[in-house]
């Protein structure tokens, strides 16, 4: 049997590629207590974010296509930890 896995990319999916990409540009951020990722709602880091999907890409995706990525990954996401108590 053939078993074909992905391993080109160190990403599975567009969204997790993403994620690492708002991450690295401080977009976003993780709880450290629970691990939820937060939109730290910085117009700065956003646009880094962007510019780094529009010139680098993942493989097989357009700069529009991973500007959009981005852009879903922020909208699916809140600005606080749904576990950590209101401050
Ligand atoms: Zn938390």
């Amino acid at each position: 049997m053939l078993m074909t896995r992905e391993r080109r990319s160190a990403f599975r999916t567009r969204r997790g590629w993403a994620i690492s990409v708002l991450q690295e540009a401080g977009a976003i951020r993780e709880c450290e207590e629970h691990g939820w990722l937060q939109d730290r709602a910085d117009p700065h880091a956003r646009e880094r974010a962007f510019d780094v999907a529009r010139q680098d890409p993942p493989a097989g995706v357009s700069p529009q296509a991973a500007a959009v990525a981005i852009a879903e990954v922020l909208d699916s996401m809140g600005d606080n930890c749904p576990e950590c108590p209101a401050e």
